[in-house]
């Protein structure tokens, strides 16, 4: 298995700003720990950041958000990129589409994504499809993603899993720190 972290949206518009979202707050330090545990080890780490350009579609349904520039679109300070990760822009839900993330991932080897960060039922999902379309395992770790509620926390991991046999394995498992299954 050669894994790559994939941190979505986990700027400060999605935890403090324009959609500002106080669950969030509780999947900060697992994220932290998958990055630093994939840096270590030489997973790729990506973010998948949301940068939005005015009247991107996307606005229809959320307002403004995350636009490319602004402070709004800035990776948390808590989880800032370090030297070797990878930051794509990214103007609709998926992390694949039209970032060069698939090349990316091909190029480095990679047969699985670990999805993290926001939202559950939105753009962990829309990656998650897209991850399937193109033949990756998927693992996406219940402790480090969130979404706006519980309902839509819950409701996304459950069609995760129908959806794309994600595997929902949490972070310490994830990293072996506790023995799978
Ligand atoms: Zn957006």
């Amino acid at each position: 298995m050669k894994p790559a972290v994939i941190i979505i949206d986990m700027l400060d518009d999605f935890v403090t700003g324009a959609l500002a979202n106080p669950r969030a707050q509780r999947i900060i330090p697992r994220i932290a720990e998958l990055a630093a545990a994939a840096r270590e080890r030489g997973w790729p780490v990506v973010y998948a950041n949301d940068a939005h350009l005015p009247g991107d579609f996307e606005e229809r349904v959320w307002g403004p958000h995350a636009l490319a520039g602004t402070p709004g679109a800035r990776v948390i300070a808590e989880l800032a990129p370090r030297e070797g990760d990878l930051e794509l822009p990214k103007r609709v839900y998926s992390a694949f589409h039209e970032t060069g993330l698939d090349a990316y991932l091909r190029q480095h080897g990679v047969d699985t994504v670990i999805l993290c960060g926001q939202h559950t039922n939105i753009c962990v999902r829309h990656t998650a499809a897209d991850a399937l379309y193109r033949g990756y395992r998927i693992i996406v770790p219940p402790d480090a993603v969130e979404a706006f509620s519980d309902e839509d926390h819950e409701s996304g991991l459950a069609y995760l899993d129908m959806a794309y046999r994600a595997e929902l394995t949490p972070v310490a498992q994830v990293l072996g720190a506790v023995p799978a299954g």
